[in-house]
């Protein structure tokens, strides 16, 4: 299990560095090689992360503190909270299967956000710091 969190780890600061890379283009798809490289990782995932990805989903929620977590829109329309540099995800698949029983190292509302910057999709917003804190406390 320790080797899968680190794999995830570093498979998902790939990704994020991907938009580093691509900054000045326009071109934000995922090579087939890379989405055939998350599916051998994450298989139960990719594809579920893919449709949050398609849906515009994944948003990014900033405070002047410099502080950021990450909203994700889910499947069912419920909405969930991402700390992305933690690995944290409020949705009960992560508490069950990456914290309860161990058997995922992420959920794919966390892949959602890192394949988000790869592919450009993520949104931003901005809050004041109370609002930002109030949001902290919605879950
Ligand atoms: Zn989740």
């Amino acid at each position: 299990m320790e080797e899968l969190l680190i794999i995830s780890k570093e498979i998902l600061m790939q990704l994020k560095s991907c938009e580093d890379e691509k900054n000045n283009s326009s071109d934000k798809v995922i090579s087939d090689e890379y989405l055939s490289v998350l599916n051998c990782i994450f298989p139960t995932l990719l594809e579920g992360a893919l449709d949050l990805i398609d849906n515009s989903s994944v948003t990014r929620i900033e405070c002047p503190k410099g502080r950021s977590i990450y909203k994700v829109n889910g499947s069912m329309g419920t909405v969930y909270t991402v700390m992305g540099s933690s690995l944290y995800c409020t949705c009960p698949t992560f508490y069950y299967s990456c914290v309860k029983k161990r058997s995922h190292a992420i959920c794919k509302h966390l892949l959602a956000v890192y394949l988000a910057y790869a592919t450009g999709t993520l949104k931003h917003t901005t809050l004041s710091n109370k609002d930002y804190a109030l949001t902290l406390l919605d879950n």
